[in-house]
């Protein structure tokens, strides 16, 4: 692991930001995400840092108060439009950068009267993508949820031989990546029934599946692997991912080169991107491989990432459907998940992706897959709830899904616990599914 415990993490810090001492925030002083804002449709994008219910303008605050004391690259980084100089940027900078967030917005600052005109409530800013994403790649590297899947359409075999050798991935689309809170609209396309007979028209069977993604900090050259030592220097963080699925197009699309137009209509994200180093805290083993599975192959595998390549991040999703809505009903909690449940480690993805010479560029975005768990209530899209649409969800309208309908929100939510550690949380990402 490459971020020690240190003094950002300390529980007992507080801030001089109220909200942020809030138990229940996802953003106390020891979070402390990035992630790019506007004040407004017209008003020029710049860094923040989520600070309880308020955002802290750091281009703001970098320019006014810490060009004497911060190195010349961190100052220059934080004045841009995205993160994306930030993120080409080595670990140690990374680090420098929180130490200083977090010093700032302590208990106790006395410069507090001079950042404060750079605070802004959260509700009021306009979130944007976090950098421009060059390329996506999604994965597959969640066992319960190839198994369940694999078992819908192969009952006795469920997994393919490559499964527990190499993490799964292919190539998503980055022009479709939208932030939290765009609408989705439904997507129309090519799907067959079993006399393999097409019709053009709205997709019926539109799902989500809750992923976690993570940024590529410094990219690696053409031609040059990423040892899995050394993968965890090449993630700068990690958000929310909703890979919005249409079962229907994938099913009659997908062999033999995998999804293509079911997947690339949109893929929401959350705003703040949570830093490694945040997490330190919250790093578990890499799930245990149950007896007789294979070892990875030397490359895929390091006793630092078997001890520390997991993370302890609980998922949830929920469905706020129209009617919910219109009767003021809260939205319904689908499902509970952990990401701590991956077959396969960030560090084992990175390092596989990068293993034919490939090259990573800094801002690509790399998620999980659809994260599951070994209980129902753990699984991390509708096609796995309903199995396939077979078990309806009954909703407290009187409703009842298998997939989602038009005007359904997906809420994603994200957060880590740990006894003795702040909690500390991703916010949300969510989505409104608009008619086709
Ligand atoms: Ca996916």
């Amino acid at each position: 692991m490459i971020y020690p415990l240190n003094e950002t993490h300390d529980p007992r810090l507080t801030s001089w930001v109220e909200s942020a001492n809030d138990p229940n925030t996802d953003f106390p002083i020891q979070n402390l995400p990035l992630g790019v804002f506007a004040l407004g449709e017209d008003e020029m994008p710049c860094i923040g840092v989520a600070i309880g219910d308020q955002v802290l303008d750091v281009s703001a605050t970098s320019e006014a108060l810490w060009a004497d004391n911060l190195t010349d690259v961190i100052a220059d980084a934080c004045a841009l439009e995205s993160l994306e100089m930030l993120m080409l940027w080595e670990p140690e900078v990374w680090s420098e950068l929180r130490l200083r967030l977090s010093r700032l917005l302590r208990t106790g600052n006395e410069d507090r009267f001079l950042l404060e005109e750079y605070l802004h409530p959260m509700s009021e800013v306009q979130m944007t993508l976090p950098t421009a994403i060059g390329d996506y790649t999604d994965f597959y590297c969640n066992l319960h949820h190839a198994t369940n899947v694999g078992r819908m359409f192969r009952p006795d075999n469920p997994l393919l031989p490559n499964y527990k050798h190499l993490p799964i991935g292919y190539h998503g689309r980055a022009s479709s990546i939208i932030i939290s809170g765009t609408d989705v609209r439904r997507p129309c396309g090519q799907t067959a029934g079993d006399d393999n007979q097409p019709t053009f028209g709205p997709s019926k069977l539109l799902d989500y599946e809750v992923e976690v993604g993570f940024f590529v900090g410094q990219g690696n050259r053409l031609g040059e692997p990423i040892s899995l030592e050394k993968a965890e220097e090449y993630i700068f963080g990690l958000c929310l991912v909703n890979d919005w699925s249409a079962r229907d197009l994938q099913r009659w699309e997908y062999q033999p080169l995998g999804p293509f137009l079911a997947k690339s209509f949109a893929t929401s994200i959350s705003p703040w991107v949570v830093t490694l180093e945040a997490l330190a805290p919250f790093r578990v083993p890499a799930t245990r491989r149950a007896e007789g599975d294979p070892q990875p192959l030397p490359y895929l595998f390091s006793t630092n990432n078997e001890a520390h390549g997991g993370f302890d991040l609980q998922l949830e999703v929920l469905l706020h459907t129209q009617q919910m809505r219109t009767q003021n009903i809260a939205p319904l909690k689908l499902s509970h998940g952990n990401f701590k449940e991956m077959y396969w480690t960030f560090a084992q993805m990175l390092t596989h992706h990068a293993s034919n010479g490939c090259n990573l560029r800094t801002g690509d975005l790399i998620a999980s897959g659809t994260v599951s768990g070994p209980t129902k209530d753990a699984r991390g899209c509708l096609l796995e709830l309903t199995w396939r649409g077979t078990e309806p969800i009954a909703l407290p309208t009187g409703e009842t899904r298998t997939f989602l309908q038009d005007g359904d929100e997906v809420v994603l939510r994200g957060f880590c616990e740990r006894e003795g550690f702040r909690r500390i949380g991703f916010g949300e990402c969510r989505g409104v599914v608009l008619p086709a």
